[in-house]
């Protein structure tokens, strides 16, 4: 077969060449037909109304004027030399600037003649001008305009100064669909599928993509190459999936046993919410199916993860293995030993504590227990996934907040079993945003905790500045004055973390001014102290000796202090949404009233500020991560780096959610009839696959 169309080199497209093949691969990286073609533009302007250049005005926007280009000149020197045009129409005349291109613009322009033009007005005092139109030449008969949407390219200063300007592009593009026939652009959707949801032809959308006749075919266009898009993502990630789901077997937790019951009945210190109960049941049905499971659980601060954890591990224990649960820091593994050990306390179960902090003599007898199954329940830090830790069967491995841990220390947990790895509970308080959490653990399955233990309060939150800290500190006297305490967090951000430590200490040395000691007492915690200073320091306020806490981020998961009801965070501007809803989560877990203060100095950007305004609007950790998600785009998410959807050239994540939903639906109805993609009625899907999959890499497998 010959080679297809689409491949061939940029060059040889008619008006292109080698100088400008050149300057196109090294500008935007378009090497090929295909290159081109995959460009879609980014805007397009509307070429079907004129303005009179009597009516425009500084809000007029983008325009386009018919009229006859009256002088033509070079005005100022050095870094102020422009090209400048009289443009005149019979209501009036403006000015054309050009500050870049202005030898190559006085080549092709001639004064005296008719042009179309076509640009953004700028106003400079009450002088109106156009900086670098477009221009064209009027068509000769009044034939209809071959698209009344012209197409807008993503360029670069260098193109644009070589004269490879938009209106060359667009000539390249005609040209392009000149040669290409609807056979070189195949259809890649099985044939039903595009008759049943009226898309149109694959061909057929990318000339529109490119040349749409109006509104409603180009938004077909984007539709159909959208929802391909999310197809062809989704299908991977699917069969990703079943592949794993057939290849790899798992124990079979047949039963839920007599310490799962007896804690259910008698020990449990509350009622389960509903949401708790169904992802129990989840995650029992999916231990007990034959199959290893590899399950996310998502659940915002506070819903209840770990003794959805804790009761998972009841069932695999009444199966007959041992389970390990780890955590990112030794303070938060530390707390998980002790919530864990005082919701089993009286129950007949061993449980151990493992982190690098457990040495010589008590480290050697407990891995010793552990090989011989003495422990049931190891909980700890990283270092359980060291070569050095063996279990005699270890069958249920529970990981806390996911985003911590890294995809290798996940994939030695797997090798922590044998003969079957060992079924993974992957824990976060990160909420994903419901889209990203289906493509990017497409091939996991994910449960979620969306409701919160009855009784909370809703954390209130405020955002203040500068002006008001006399006002934030007197509240904060009042809260401490009522028996609660307070958090004062301070950003860390690495590359400056001298000076962060600076705002910190200064911080804290006024705060020891309004809040004197002996009346009061301040813990200060950083990221830099040695971890037995942190924790001497953490406890005290966990104790209640001290009434506020000064910290970095560092508290930022897990510590929990029930009686703490005030989160004051300086400099917010400079952390991330879900940072922050991260910090909040800390106050709100006692029955007082909570408050979290967001100061920021006077000056915010637009991001920093509507970061803000969706903290004060809502507590819900979906909504933010979906703000999250809108504000920094996928790309700044947590994983979504491996997943294969940073290739996604039109699809939003964050917009085309109904889309992706639909992409999902099909495609798994698809695999089900057709895992392998064999019947003839979905050839050309497959060849397409086959042929142009971006390789999604299994990360998530080894979550
Ligand atoms: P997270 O999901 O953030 O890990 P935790 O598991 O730490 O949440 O639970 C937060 C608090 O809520 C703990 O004090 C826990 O004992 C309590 N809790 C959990 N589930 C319930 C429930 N169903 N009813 C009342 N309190 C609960
Ligand atoms: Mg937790």
């Amino acid at each position: 077969m010959d080679k297809p169309i689409l491949d061939s080199s940029i060059e040889y497209l008619k008006g292109v060449g080698p100088s400008r093949a050149k300057l196109l691969k090294e500008e935007l990286a378009i090497h090929t037909f295909r290159d081109l073609l995959l460009q879609y533009p980014f805007r397009y302007v509307d070429k079907t109304v004129f303005h009179r250049i009597r009516d425009l005005t500084p809000d007029s926007g983008e325009v386009q004027l018919h009229g006859i280009l009256r002088r033509l000149e070079t005005l100022g020197g050095g870094r102020k030399k422009r090209l400048v045009g009289r443009f005149r129409d019979d209501s009036g005349v403006i000015e054309l600037i050009w500050f870049k291109g202005a030898h190559w613009i006085q080549n092709s322009l001639q004064v005296g003649k008719e042009y179309i033009i076509y640009g953004r007005v700028n106003a400079f005092g009450h002088k109106l001008s156009i900086p670098h139109p477009e221009i064209e030449e009027p068509k000769k008969e009044k034939q209809a305009p071959a698209a009344t949407f012209a197409p807008v390219y993503p360029s670069t200063e260098k193109l644009n100064a070589k004269g490879l300007d938009v209106k060359v592009r667009r000539r390249m593009m005609q040209a392009l669909f000149q040669k290409v026939k609807p056979t070189d652009i195949p259809e890649n959707l099985p044939e039903y599928l595009v008759e049943r949801m009226r898309l149109p032809k694959r061909f057929d959308a990318m000339r529109a993509i490119h040349f749409p006749r109006n509104q409603a075919e180009l938004d077909k266009a984007i539709n159909r190459l959208k929802f391909e898009e999310l197809f062809f993502l989704q299908l991977r990630l699917l069969q990703l999936k079943s592949r794993r789901q057939r290849a790899v077997a798992g124990y079979t937790f047949e039963k839920v046993g007599d310490s799962f019951h007896q804690y259910y009945k008698e020990k449990i210190p509350f009622e389960l919410t509903g949401a708790q109960k169904r992802v129990i049941k989840e995650i029992r049905y999916d231990m007990g199916s034959g199959r290893q499971m590899n399950r996310l659980l998502q659940g915002d601060v506070g819903s209840g993860k770990t003794m959805v954890g804790l009761m998972c591990m009841l069932i695999a224990i009444d199966n007959g293995y041992q389970t390990a649960m780890m955590a990112p820091t030794e303070i938060l593994a530390q707390q998980h030993f002790q919530s864990i050990s005082e919701y089993l306390e009286d129950m007949d179960l061993r449980t151990g504590f493992l982190s690098g902090s457990v040495k010589g003599k008590k480290r050697r007898e407990l891995l010793e227990d552990l090989a011989a199954g003495k422990i049931d329940i190891l909980i700890g830090t990283h270092a359980l996934i060291e070569d050095p830790v063996v279990f005699k069967n270890l069958g249920l491995a529970i990981t806390d907040e996911q985003h911590r841990f890294g995809v290798k220390q996940r994939a030695k947990l797997w090798k922590k079993s044998k003969p079957y790895p060992p079924h993974v509970l992957v824990m976060t308080a990160t909420p994903i945003p419901r889209t990203l959490a289906m493509t990017l653990y497409g091939d996991l399955d994910v449960s979620v905790i969306d409701e919160l233990p009855p009784g909370r309060k809703p954390v209130t939150t405020q955002h203040r500045t500068e002006a008001h800290r006399m006002r934030v500190i007197g509240f904060m006297r009042e809260e401490i004055a009522k028996g609660r305490q307070v958090y004062v967090v301070y950003p860390l951000i690495e590359e400056s973390e001298k000076l962060d430590l600076q705002n910190l200490d200064e911080g804290y040395e006024a705060l020891s001014r309004e809040f004197p000691r002996p009346e009061y007492q301040i813990s200060i915690v950083h990221g830099r102290m040695k971890t037995a200073d942190k924790e001497f320091e953490m406890q005290r306020f966990v104790k209640g000796e001290t009434q506020i806490m000064v910290a970095t981020t560092v508290i930022e998961v897990g510590v929990n202090v029930p009686n703490a009801s005030v989160m004051v965070i300086e400099n917010t501007e400079r952390f991330g949404l879900s940072q922050l809803h991260q910090l909040r989560g800390r106050v709100g877990r006692g029955a007082e009233q909570s408050y979290c203060i967001l100061l920021t100095g006077n000056k915010l950007s637009n991001e920093g500020r509507e970061r803000i305004q969706t903290m004060v609007k809502t507590n819900n950790g979906f909504e933010i991560a979906e703000a999250d998600l809108r504000l920094r785009g996928p790309g700044n998410i947590d994983g979504t780096q491996q997943s294969g959807i940073l290739n996604l050239r039109l699809a939003d994540l964050a917009l085309d959610g109904r889309i992706l939903q639909t992409a999902r639906e099909l495609a798994a109805r698809i695999l089900e009839k057709d895992p392998d993609l064999t019947h003839p009625a979905n050839a050309n899907t497959k060849r397409f696959l086959d042929q142009h999959g971006p390789q999604l890499k299994g990360w998530s497998r080894i979550s």
